[in-house]
């Protein structure tokens, strides 16, 4: 079942465990508004929220009793990307058997892994400067570390997992297939990976495993799916990256994306100046990001 971005719209209303990136300093999303870590914590945590997660459990356990008087009303357009600075961004490409049957490629037996460079990365509700005319949009459930994992096995892949957020792995079809295929460049000209709109604790989710997900251009929706089509799971991926390098506390997984995206379309179909891409997951909300024209 798809679900719309009203149902989104409504879940988002429920109280949930949401970490943000306002104007820089991590905040507590709470029913009131914005709390702001540094302050609620006499500086013991933040402002920086890329540093709370190198302290992850320690920041849950003060997270879970901070007073909330103070949150206050805050404007989502404010809000940063909720991993600033990461140490590595991982990829996943094909990760869906709708997806993959779209390209005419065959799915994967081993995760096909890539990097989105860390200057790619963009707040929630950033505009996206198009770098050319075939720019394309692939929404994705984002995974964010909470601690060191290194040779984890899949049973308890999910305690490094801090929380989720949704992501757009902008991409640039042109770039990403010249020279042979070239992914990671492709996938990371400036803003072309917006986060967001915040970090939401898997403990809130009542499956992080099966999430609807979703992404409209012009309000026409263009991808649909559930993120339980995955065909290499969250904690398959954690499993399969740790087995050949350390994934660092902070550290990004762009999961992957479902069919729909505008390069298998017939006609093709790209990003266009004046655009307005909205994505959603359930549980965590939506982001959107205004397309504006390439700088010539
Ligand atoms: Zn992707």
């Amino acid at each position: 079942m798809a679900s719309s971005i009203d149902d989104v719209r409504s879940r988002e209303r429920e109280s949930r465990m949401k970490i943000a990136n306002l104007k820089g300093r991590a905040v507590i999303v709470t029913d009131r508004g914005a709390l702001d870590v540094a302050q609620s914590s006499s500086g013991r945590f933040g402002p920086d929220l890329q540093t709370l997660y190198d302290d992850w459990a320690a920041f849950r356990n003060f997270a879970a009793t901070a007073n909330q008087d103070h949150a206050t009303e805050f404007d989502l357009a404010e809000l940063h990307s909720p991993v600033p600075r990461p140490r590595q961004v991982f990829a996943i490409g094909l990760n869906y058997q709708s997806h993959a049957e779209e390209t005419g490629m065959e799915a994967p037996l081993i995760p096909a892994v890539f990097t989105k460079f860390p200057s790619s990365l963009a707040g929630p509700f950033d505009p996206i400067r198009l770098s050319g005319d075939r720019v394309d949009w692939e929404v994705e459930l984002v995974v964010v570390l909470g601690s060191l994992a290194e040779h984890v096995d899949e049973a308890g892949a999910w305690d490094h997992v801090a929380g989720l957020a949704i992501g757009q792995d902008i991409s640039d079809r042109t770039v990403q297939m010249a020279a042979a295929r070239q992914f990671s460049l492709g996938k990371s000209f400036r803003g072309y990976g917006p986060i967001g709109p915040w970090l939401v604790t898997i403990d809130e989710l009542d499956d992080p495993g099966d999430l609807a997900i979703g992404c409209a251009v012009n309000g026409e929706t263009v991808q649909s799916d559930r993120t339980s089509s995955l065909i290499f799971k969250v904690p398959s991926l954690i499993a399969q990256l740790s087995a050949v390098l350390p994934l660092w506390p902070g550290d990004v997984i762009f999961t992957g994306t479902p069919a729909g995206v505008g390069m298998s379309r017939s006609p093709e179909r790209f990003l266009a100046d004046g655009d307005r891409l909205e994505s959603w997951i359930e549980g965590i909300g939506r982001i959107a990001s205004n397309i504006e024209a390439p700088l010539r």
